[in-house]
């Protein structure tokens, strides 16, 4: 059968709405249907691997995976049909067991259009180490019931959500596996260039990399290099007792700091985690949040609260409902505030996007008006979300989208975005388990009845005096270009940089 004979070509897919007018709702259509398809292709593999089971005369269940007569004679199929590699089809088969199998409920999370069939690739990965059938229901059925309600699932989403329910459900487990996985620093060649990996922590990854950032940063605006480059020379620098220094060229650069500025710098570098009392007391296995990285199992939160160079700082939700902006500047947050604010949310809030909260700036959902503080949108977590730089220009800049953030009667918290072409995602706030109180700490502000006109930060001008309007036509279009420079400009150094590091 050639491509022009397919018969997907003659389905009349308009009954499902997808056919006509392109918008984000046909988009959807079409990501589900993916979904839909890959997981019928794992029961056909599957029902080709019961049928030559019981072909050979062998239960499926005792089937050692080796055997040429079963697993691999399926799998060459696949193979062949699918023109892909032998271990792309090993891969195929594998994920079949493992959609029918071990993990059915998150299967059929990608037959619904729940995850992507990428994520469900990513959450066995994250189930892999668990053996015992009973953990892995468990696994799967806690899985399952997290992502069905979050909305709006990214790849990051998925992993973490099935990280933590392994984190929960085998405790013992994950730590074992943890502890087998080896630190090692490797070098490899390739034809033009070499690679230096470490493995290590995610701890001390995160601290690696915030290290990175302090020194690539400690440049003048005359540096040529982009971010990634300066992390590179960083690194090479730091590890061989080089010099790290700023290329512009200048004898006098201000930028080129002694050994001092620099140990001072580093004593600045902070990684976040946060976890419950209980967990730190060892009463309970709930997971905690490292910034960066994603879920820790409960032993790995003591093992990094153990550390020397650990600062413990309780987190008062009781506090914070007394006061969740600064005495005296009410559109800054308390540093309580804050820190539950990012926690909560774990990432950038944009659909997808998994910068990390504390990389991220806070962001007003309705915006603040700095006129009149009580009228505008509150300094209080129920209007106050993560956006990474870009998302945040997005957001204040972009025409025809619609954002809301709402507290439900349970008190749990969600984003929402509209597309331009009407398509609505809403988002559970990512890290709902680890706060679930947060969203019922009374609220201290009245409605907001005249929000601010657009956010402070970020703003390149206001908009709001009678002179100003006369001149709001010009204005919109000059802030219109400046958005669109400034996507391209911050899309630029999204793609240049190694780290995908939008500009500062
Ligand atoms: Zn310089
Ligand atoms: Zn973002
Ligand atoms: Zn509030």
């Amino acid at each position: 059968m050639t491509m022009s004979e397919s018969v997907w070509a003659r389905v009349d897919l308009r009954p499902i709405g997808i056919g006509g007018k392109a918008d984000g709702a046909v988009l959807q259509a079409l990501h589900a249907g993916e979904g839909l398809l890959m997981f019928l292709r794992f029961e056909a593999i599957y029902a080709m691997l019961s049928a030559a089971a019981v072909e050979a005369e062998v239960g499926l269940d005792a089937v050692d995976r080796r055997v040429v007569d079963v697993f691999a004679n399926v799998a060459r199929e696949v193979s062949t049909v699918l023109c892909v590699a032998a271990s792309t089809a090993d891969r195929q088969v594998n994920l079949a067991v493992e959609a029918v199998e071990r993990l059915p409920q998150v299967a059929r999370l990608m037959r619904d259009g729940v995850i992507s069939v990428a994520a469900f690739g990513d959450i066995v990965l994250q189930a892999t180490g668990v053996a015992d059938a009973d953990l892995i229901a468990a696994v799967d059925t806690a899985t399952a019931a997290d992502l069905r309600e979050m909305g709006g699932v990214s790849r990051t989403d998925a992993a973490n959500a099935a990280r933590r329910s392994v984190a929960e459900v085998d405790p013992d487990g994950v730590r074992e596996r943890r502890q087998m996985r080896g630190k090692a620093v490797t070098v490899s060649h390739d034809v033009d260039g070499s690679d230096v990996t470490i493995a290590t922590t995610p701890e001390d990854a995160a601290v690696i990399d915030a290290s990175l950032n302090v020194v690539a940063d400690a440049v003048c605006g005359n540096d040529s290099r982009t971010r990634g480059v300066r992390r590179h020379d960083a690194a090479v620098a730091l590890l061989t007792r080089g010099e790290f220094v700023c290329d512009c060229g200048d004898d006098d650069c201000a930028a080129t700091a002694p050994e001092s500025v620099v140990s001072d710098r580093f004593a600045k570098v902070v990684v976040h985690v946060v976890a419950d009392a209980a967990t730190l007391d060892g009463d309970s296995e709930k997971a905690g949040w490292l910034d960066g990285y994603g879920v820790l199992d409960a032993h790995h939160v003591r093992e990094v609260a153990a550390r020397s160079d650990a600062v413990m700082r309780p987190l008062d939700l009781a506090g914070l409902a007394d006061g969740t902006a600064q005495p005296g500047n009410s559109y800054r947050p308390t540093a309580a505030c804050d820190t539950a604010v990012r926690a909560v949310f774990g990432t950038c809030t944009d659909p997808g996007c998994a910068r990390p909260a504390w990389r991220c700036d806070l962001d007003h959902q309705i915006e603040f008006n700095h006129d009149e503080p009580a009228a505008g949108g509150a300094t209080c977590p129920c209007n106050l979300n993560p956006k990474c730089r870009f998302h945040h220009l997005l957001k204040t800049f972009g025409t025809g989208w619609v954002d809301d953030q709402v507290v439900d009667a349970n008190g749990v918290i969600w984003t929402e975005v509209t597309t331009p072409t009407g398509f609505t995602m809403r988002s559970r706030a990512r890290n709902q388990w680890l706060l679930p109180d947060l969203g019922l700490v009374p609220c201290r502000h009245g409605e907001t009845v005249a929000p601010g006109v657009v956010d402070d930060e970020t703003q390149p001008e206001r908009a709001r005096t009678r002179t100003q309007a006369k001149h709001a036509h010009r204005m919109r279009i000059r802030s219109r270009r400046r958005y669109a420079r400034a996507c391209a400009e911050a899309a630029r150094l999204v793609t240049a940089e190694e780290d995908g590091e939008p500009p500062l």
